[in-house]
């Protein structure tokens, strides 16, 4: 069984497909029925990974990176391409094609190099996740799609296939949950609407860092100033560490909690007030400096003014 990839397509309100798409896409429930096969020996082999478009998910980075033995950072810099997923500028990644083909650069003549950690994107197609609600508590309420393009001949095969058997098969399932908060972040975001404004850029930093930079956001979450804000269980600190997964959904918990005030993660004692009684000393120590610095001029003048006289 192949790879292949897809647009993975986020929103509050199906059918919404955020990502330019030039596709038009077909609504699906999980029972719906695709006809629909891919395998080694098909005509078009391969040739959806030359037509590449891949949107990736935070566990997607966490499984690739992985799988090619670098970091995330690494990974950010060799295997992805930036684009904006709203008008507000949330930051989204794509996985890096050639530069004068989108050729995927995963693919081999033997197929996906990552196939055992292909992208969610890749696992879905044809289909793809179209809407998934906030609060729901597992994809049972999702919506999805189904693309056909003229270069899949997976569609003219005879084997009929129900969306929920499609997703077990293809390991797709395992990714949803895994990345199930995110999504709901990225609706909460987008379902607040323009009215809301533009989140600050350091908003974007953080979520840009802790969906896909996850060895960057450890060596944040292990830093002092951290551990000095929020309490962090001994067990809770060692599973941080040494879990990729587990971090990933802590630092889904900080978003919510930092973007939209969901307490989810416990706060030491007084800790803001406690930043903020280090930051006014550290403020008043600069004012009294320069007070020093001020009177000093001063008592300097006035000396020049004698010697002159
Ligand atoms: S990651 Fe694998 S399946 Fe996905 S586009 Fe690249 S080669 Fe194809
Ligand atoms: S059938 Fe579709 S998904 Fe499979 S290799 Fe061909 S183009 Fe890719």
């Amino acid at each position: 069984m192949l790879h292949p990839p897809g647009i993975l397509a986020m929103s509050s309100d199906a059918p919404d497909l955020p990502f330019d798409s030039p596709l038009v896409p077909a609504k699906l429930g999980k029972r719906d029925e695709l006809r629909f096969n891919c395998h080694q020996g098909i005509s078009c082999f391969n040739a959806c990974c030359r037509q590449a478009d891949i949107t990736l998910t935070p566990y997607d980075v966490v499984r690739l990176k992985k799988r090619l033995g670098i970091t995330s950072t690494e990974f950010l810099q060799q295997h992805t391409v930036p684009f904006e997923m709203d008008q507000h500028g949330m930051p989204g990644i794509k996985l890096r094609t050639e530069d004068e083909a989108p050729v995927c650069l995963l693919v081999s003549d033997q197929g996906c190099s990552v196939y055992e950690d292909r992208p969610t994107a890749c696992r879905y197609y044809p289909a793809g996740l179209m809407a998934m609600k906030e609060s729901e508590a597992t994809s049972d309420e999702a919506h999805y799609f189904l693309v056909r393009e003229d270069h899949c001949h997976g569609h003219n095969e005879s084997r009929s296939i129900s969306l929920e058997d499609y997703r077990k098969e293809q390991g797709v399932v395992e990714y949803d949950e895994l990345n199930r908060e995110w999504y709901q972040i990225i609706l909460k975001k987008r379902s607040a609407g323009p009215a809301v404004g533009k989140p600050p850029e350091i908003s974007f930093q953080l979520f840009f860092m802790a969906s896909y930079d996850i060895d960057r956001f450890r060596r944040f979450v292990l830093s002092e100033a951290f551990t000095k804000t929020y309490v962090l269980e001994e067990k809770a600190l060692s599973l941080l560490k040494s879990s990729d997964a587990d971090l990933m959904q802590f630092g889904f918990k900080l978003m919510k909690q930092v973007f939209f005030d969901e307490q989810t993660i416990a706060m030491v004692d007084q800790a803001i007030e406690k930043r903020w009684d280090e930051r006014k000393e550290i403020i008043e120590a600069r004012h009294k400096a320069e007070v020093d610095r001020h009177l000093a001029k001063q008592e300097q003048a006035k000396r020049d003014a004698v010697d002159e006289e």
